[in-house]
């Protein structure tokens, strides 16, 4: 059983897939081809935002829009405790502070009311400057945007949405990626919407965000990459990727978003009342990049863990190290009782095998194992 299924997906769209780098390698536009602004638009008319901007990956995406809006040392972002490095890594990469704010413990999402009480302090204290919140969508679920809003239009902050996980999901029809002042996503080989290797992508309504953006992921350009007006990155998708994408994006738009929920719903139906399952609030759609169960323990966690191995079942802890007590960060002091909800987590959860070509049987083989522990 795979864990993530990139190779039935493959052989299931090979042709296509074949085809569409097959016609790159003949062109050999390898950087910015046509393939680019294809996809671009395409996935900009999905999300239903104006812009769309290719880049290198997920964590470069983040990393160009916050030296778009100039976020320097002294600033102080806002970002959830439970989540890949990455989106706190960006904020120390720019010489800013990552303020660590704990989850919910059902939706696994940036704890709204702590966030507001963590930008209050940061405010009474003084040292630093509130500049931005990063809600992530953790395992396809968008986070609380309506009141990440809300809390964001009082202190007049930026928010910058974390969709690496999320593309797909939505809140009452508005797609994750439309959230915020500008959002990004990763098309990492097992994100939702993947390719077959690293790339990624900014969306935003704003135009002139979107020209600042064009030009920083693009060594600073002027008029062409000669003419450099700033100190930018070299952060482009490749044509070969953005073929690959055109080609993935038609399936996961025409089933694989419905096929995921389906599953997420054998396994809730199997699952519920016997370990924790993962919630959909009213309105939400996920588009399950995990589907993590909660156990009661570590010891439960692990002995599970190590049974569904001896069944060759593959089953991962996203995550087991909360941000604020990765060794990268600990240039700060942090107090524990802020951080009660994820270093319960982090003991707890198991993100079982998730994709859309998971088999009725092959949950079936999951959720037996599980339910006769
Ligand atoms: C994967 C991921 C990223 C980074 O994306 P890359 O394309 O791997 O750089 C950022 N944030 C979250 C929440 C992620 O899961």
């Amino acid at each position: 059983m795979e864990f993530r299924d990139l190779k039935t997906q493959y052989q299931k769209y090979r042709h296509e897939i074949d085809g569409a780098i097959q016609k790159v390698l003949e062109k050999a536009d390898f950087v910015s081809g046509a393939e680019i602004r294809i996809l671009e638009e395409r996935l900009a008319e999905y999300v239903g935002v104006k812009h769309c901007i290719s880049c290198a990956n997920g964590t470069e995406a983040m990393t160009l829009v916050l030296m778009a809006w100039g976020i320097e040392k002294d600033d102080a972002i806002f970002v959830p405790d439970f989540t890949f490095f990455s989106t706190g890594e960006v904020v120390s990469l720019r010489g800013a502070t990552p303020i660590f704010v704990d989850v919910d413990p059902h939706t696994f999402n940036i704890d709204t009311i702590k966030l507001e009480k963590a930008i209050q302090r940061v405010i009474k204290k003084g040292e630093l400057k509130p500049k931005a919140i990063i809600p992530v969508d953790l395992f396809g679920l968008p986070a609380d945007h309506n009141e990440i809003g809300r809390i964001a239009e009082k202190y007049n902050l930026l928010v910058l949405e974390d969709a690496a996980q999320g593309f797909g999901g939505s809140i009452n029809g508005q797609k994750a990626g439309s959230f915020g002042h500008a959002a990004t996503t990763s098309f990492f080989p097992a994100k939702p919407l993947g390719c077959y290797g690293d790339g990624g992508a900014i969306f935003t309504n704003d135009d002139q965000l979107a020209s600042l953006l064009n030009s920083y992921k693009v060594h600073g350009k002027g008029i062409n990459k000669y003419d450099n007006v700033r100190i930018g990155l070299n952060s482009r998708l490749d044509t070969i990727q953005a073929a690959v994408l055109n080609v993935k994006l038609t399936v996961f738009i025409e089933h694989e978003l419905e096929d995921i929920n389906k599953i997420y719903r054998l396994y809730n139906k199997k699952l519920a009342g016997a370990v924790g399952i993962p919630v959909m609030p009213t309105g939400y759609y996920s588009s399950f990049a995990q589907y993590t169960i909660k156990l009661n323990n570590k010891s439960e966690r692990d002995a599970l863990k190590t049974k569904l191995s001896e069944h060759k079942i593959p089953s991962m802890i996203y995550y087991s190290k909360p941000m604020h007590r990765q060794e990268a960060f600990n240039n700060r002091e942090y107090d524990e009782s802020d951080y009660q909800v994820v270093n319960q987590l982090c003991d707890t959860v198991l993100s079982l095998p998730m994709h859309p070509y998971l088999s009725e049987e092959e949950i079936d083989e999951v959720c037996s194992l599980i339910l006769n522990r």
